[in-house]
């Protein structure tokens, strides 16, 4: 007889930090390889069960997230800090999310092409590939791994899922769902641990065929470094350093409310959120004052939730105070909220006078703070947005068409927005973006099929 000893981990809640709401244990790293072997032996069934019949699991399970979307959404809040309500639209997000790939089932996998000869029919057909790693981050914990796994499930692929160990209560309990919803055993897999150690071990295993991965640019630079070399498929999506113009003739509070909206909504922990603004000189007194006043609305607490983790609350705070010392002014915020005993809370913060050499300007801060720039014009606005290693979302706030339409062909990002905040996808939309922001194909819509498959072409001799 073999006894396994797995690490038990304490999950606490950063809005209360001194409140333990569960344990998780983490799985060895043998027990990691044979659920790796166990997914591999599971595909060829999962395979040739009929697309209908894999589509109608997702299709229950997006029942039964809704089901229980209270316990979900509390789960994730209380282990990650969102506050209930954004947690409870993002699990609203993660049933549509399997709701449109429930019907994927249904769709067409490939085309019928003209061949040159009479006799012949040639057409294309979509496989899967395997076995898919799936590595995901704690601040989308519902949203982003069903984006993963549902088109992955749908055609035909056994997956492997690594959430997040920030996050692994919520993990636990999307996987339990999966079960209810009658997901045949070894097809969804759900491996808790540390990204350094079972991630790691996720990544080597050669029976894994694809990963795809979103989190830091640390840790896809290291997937890159471990999986590259193989012949695996590698998806990532990393970080953002998102800008928003604001030029003279927008809607100057439309413009202002979208973006403390994209800068501050989940405290700032998106990789879409807006992080710096441009704002035409002429209008920029007038522009900041409504970014203030719209930042004076947030309720910490209350409509703001904490930061994830003591981590991010340190990195946070110690991206306020380097900005400070390389001479940006502090106009809103700019500290703790309370004492950290009392909760992660920072509140919302906005620094004016920045220069482009800052790292407030260039770098990625990952919470509730913006940086505002002043522009001589848009020229000058799109310049410096451009310049940046991140290319994920952009934004523009204006009235005049020739000027947003250029801003749609020369902003060098993935997600391109006119009068909207850098935030926001929508399930049937391609997700994703340029630079050091992405690699490999696009997420979510018709898009996942590209990662997700490979295709056969088929030529039937009917002679
Ligand atoms: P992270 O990179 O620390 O972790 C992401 C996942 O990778 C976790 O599951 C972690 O356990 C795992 N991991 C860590 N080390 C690993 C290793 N050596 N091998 C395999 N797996 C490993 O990121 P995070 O802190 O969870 O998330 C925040 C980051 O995610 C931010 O940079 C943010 O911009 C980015 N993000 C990007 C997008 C996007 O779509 N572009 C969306 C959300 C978050």
């Amino acid at each position: 007889m073999t006894t396994i000893i797995r690490e038990i981990r304490e999950q606490f809640n950063p809005a209360k930090p001194s409140e333990c709401i569960g344990q998780v244990e983490l799985l060895t790293l043998d027990e990691t390889k044979a659920v790796v072997s166990a997914a591999q032996a599971a595909f060829e069934g999962w395979k040739n069960t009929s697309s209908v019949a894999r589509g109608e699991i997702l299709r229950v399970m997006a029942d039964l997230l809704e089901q229980n979307i209270d316990k979900v959404a509390e789960t994730a809040s209380r282990e990650m800090g969102k506050t209930k309500n954004e947690m409870i639209g993002e699990v609203k997000r993660g049933a549509s999310i399997l709701r449109y790939y429930a019907q994927e089932g249904m769709r067409a996998t490939g085309e019928v092409l003209p061949s040159a000869s009479e006799a012949k029919v040639l057409y294309t057909k979509r496989v899967p590939l395997g076995v898919v790693a799936a590595i995901t981050p704690w601040n989308f914990p519902v949203a982003i791994p069903l984006w993963k796994i549902a088109p992955a499930l749908v055609y035909g692929n056994t997956v492997v899922w690594k959430p997040s160990i920030e996050t692994a209560l919520t993990g636990k309990l999307i996987g339990e769902l999966f079960e209810q919803a009658g997901m045949p055993i070894n097809v969804l897999n759900v491996v808790q641990g540390r990204g350094s150690k079972v991630g790691q071990v996720i990544l080597e295993a050669p029976e894994v065929k694809a990963i795809t991965f979103t989190g830091s640019n640390g840790v896809g630079q290291s997937i890159l470094n471990t999986a590259g070399p193989t012949n695996k498929k590698i998806q990532l999506e990393l970080g953002g350093k998102n800008a928003a113009i604001i030029l003279a003739d927008a809607n100057l509070k439309l413009a202002a409310r979208l973006t403390i909206e994209g800068a501050m909504k989940q405290t700032g922990q998106r990789c879409t959120a807006t992080s710096r603004v441009y704002i035409e000189e002429a209008i920029y007194k007038e522009a900041l004052e409504h970014l203030i006043a719209e930042a004076k609305k947030i309720e910490v607490g209350i409509t703001m939730g904490p930061v994830s983790s003591i981590g991010q609350y340190e990195d946070i705070l110690a991206a306020i105070e380097k900005a400070k010392s390389e001479g940006a002014d502090l106009v809103f915020g700019g500290g703790p909220t309370k004492d950290k005993s009392e909760g992660y809370y920072i509140d919302p913060t906005i620094f004016t006078n920045v220069t482009h050499e800052m790292a407030i300007a260039r770098e990625e801060v990952f919470g509730p703070v913006l940086a505002v720039m002043k522009v001589k014009d848009y020229e000058e606005a799109i310049r410096l947005s451009n310049d940046s290693e991140f290319g994920l979302s952009a934004s523009i706030y204006t009235s005049n068409i020739q000027k947003a339409f250029d801003f749609i062909n020369r902003s060098e990002v993935g997600l391109v927005q006119v009068n909207d905040e850098t935030g926001g996808a929508e399930p049937q939309a391609p997700f994703g973006g340029v630079k050091n922001s992405s690699t490999g194909a696009r997420e979510q819509g018709q898009a996942a099929k590209e990662f997700f498959t490979t295709m056969k072409t088929v030529t039937i001799n009917t002679i």
